[in-house]
């Protein structure tokens, strides 16, 4: 059964279940109301009738109140069955409601000293409420009592008559509001489900890896939330599987080309001492590059088991009180070499006695392999690279992603300044999350694997230091980062 169907069945009952329950309440207080209504309106009738016959009786005026009677009886027809006077000294007189049936209730009018209400039985299978009254004059000498029997039936019919016609009304606005409850809630049913069918239909498509659907649904409510969060979700997609595109090609170009290095300068060793052709400085320089590539390789391969650690929350520190400048100078001393080949300056420029730091060493020599590393990689030739290092005493530096740091401590501050190509704007958030390349996802061909710069910020995280980095496009970059000093 679709959504459609359910939704309107549902609002269907329930509406079925709500008009019931209304028509029951409703039907059953109409007639208690009827009947208490009709039963005040006899009570009324007979005190008024009462009164005008005591009030004549008080004068002795007899033909007032054989009028009194007669003009009830044609007043009040169906309700009064007949009404009577029994005088003292002459025979009773009655009028009744049906002409004829003087006889059947003659017997009826006779003297009776106190006001009396009496339920007859049924007089031709019509039941009767008989009130009677003794009427006295001035000197209250008994007169004679007049008498009034009001039909039950009447009552009764009445009660029904009335429920019934309200029987009627209800149902015919039963129907009109379950035929309007029809319609509208399958409009509205399918004012809803519309929109989850476009998102059934989108969400196909992006299966199909069309990742550019749009669902043109514009509302307010949690279906337009739903709709503008599933685009997104699209559009971060999309943005996934290019990077992995992208991580894909890196991949096999980070393997690839130590890999055939490797292969080649092999080749190059063993055909060369077969023939015993190669000095010692061609075998040198062949192993060189041979070590280059695998330490290459080994750094890629580490960063891909760094990040598989950080994902299942394996990554481990073991922190220790240590000396920056130290590491400063080690990193430096590995890339020296490298920044003379490249024709690049690698400076060093600490100004002040720092203290000591409270971090695992190996993993800030990887945090800043990793910035000098690409402050290599993002340069040309003559540009300069600089890492200095300061004692900061507050932390809240333009710049600074994820500031989680402590205000309670000191840090050190870390920075790497190249002269080098430098990061557009907009991008530069995005340079921090896994295989984040600039210019990776376009055609431009990526010189790395986007992973670096993750790895770092996590580092730094578990060490509750932080990173940041201002950047201008053709000007270079400075990357810093934050360390608590040891206590
Ligand atoms: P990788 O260097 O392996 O590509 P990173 O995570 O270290 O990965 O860096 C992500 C991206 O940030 C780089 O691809 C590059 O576009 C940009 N980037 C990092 N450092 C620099 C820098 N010093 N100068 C210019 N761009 C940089």
């Amino acid at each position: 059964m679709s959504l459609r169907t359910k939704f309107t069945l549902f609002i269907f009952v329930l509406v079925t279940l709500i008009i019931l329950g209304i028509f029951l309440v409703v039907f059953l207080n109409q007639s208690k109301f009827l009947s208490v209504l009709f039963e005040t309106n006899r009570e009324r009738l007979f005190k008024d009738f009462s009164y005008t016959c005591k009030q004549a009786a008080l004068v002795r005026d007899e033909i007032l109140i054989i009028n009194t009677l007669k003009s009830v009886v044609e007043t009040y027809k169906p309700q009064i069955v007949y009404v009577g006077y029994a005088p003292l000294n002459n025979p009773s007189i009655i009028f009744v409601r049906d002409p004829g049936r003087e006889v059947e209730f003659i017997s009826r009018i006779f003297h009776e000293d106190l006001p009396r209400q009496q339920r007859l039985l049924a007089f031709r299978g019509e039941r009767i409420l008989e009130y009677s009254v003794p009427l006295r004059d001035a000197k209250d000498v008994y007169l004679g009592t007049v008498k009034i029997g009001f039909s039950e039936n009447f009552l009764t019919d009445q009660i029904k008559q009335s429920a019934n016609m309200l029987a009627k009304q209800i149902l015919v606005i039963f129907v009109i509001t379950l035929f309007l409850s029809f319609i509208l809630s399958n409009l509205l049913a399918a004012y809803l489900v519309k929109p989850i069918k476009i998102l059934t239909k989108a969400a196909i498509e992006i299966g199909k890896g069309h990742w550019d659907v749009k669902t043109n649904i514009k509302r307010k409510d949690e279906i337009g939330i739903l709709a503008k969060t599933f685009e997104k979700m699209a559009s971060e997609v999309k943005q996934l599987d290019e990077l992995k595109d992208s991580f894909v090609s890196s991949v096999s170009h980070e393997l690839r080309s130590p890999l055939s290095a490797i292969d080649g300068y092999v080749d190059f060793l063993i055909e060369g001492l077969n023939k015993g052709l190669l000095d010692r400085d061609k075998q040198l320089k062949a192993l060189n590059i041979i070590k280059d590539s695998v330490n290459r390789l080994t750094t890629f391969i580490n960063n891909i088991l760094d990040l598989a650690k950080i994902k299942a929350g394996k990554f481990e520190i073991h922190k220790s009180p240590v000396k920056i400048e130290e590491i400063i100078k080690e990193v430096i001393a590995l890339f020296e070499q490298l920044a003379v080949k490249q024709k690049k300056n690698l400076e060093v420029d600490i100004r002040e006695i720092l203290p000591e730091i409270y971090a695992d060493p190996e993993r800030v020599k990887q945090v800043l392999i990793n910035l000098i590393g690409n402050a290599l990689k993002f340069t040309d030739e003559n540009a300069t690279i600089t890492v200095s290092a300061r004692v900061v005493k507050e932390n809240k530096l333009l710049g600074y992603k994820d500031i989680i740091v402590n205000p309670a401590f000191k840090f050190v501050e870390v920075s790497v300044k190249d002269t080098g190509c430098g990061i557009p704007e907009n991008e530069i958030d995005k340079i921090f999350e896994k295989f984040y390349q600039v210019g990776g996802t376009t055609h431009t061909k990526p010189k790395g694997t986007g992973l670096g710069l993750s790895i770092v910020m996590e580092i730094l995280k578990l060490h509750g230091g932080s990173i940041g980095v201002e950047s201008v496009v053709g000007k270079g970059s400075t990357f810093k980062f934050l360390l608590p000093i040891n206590k």
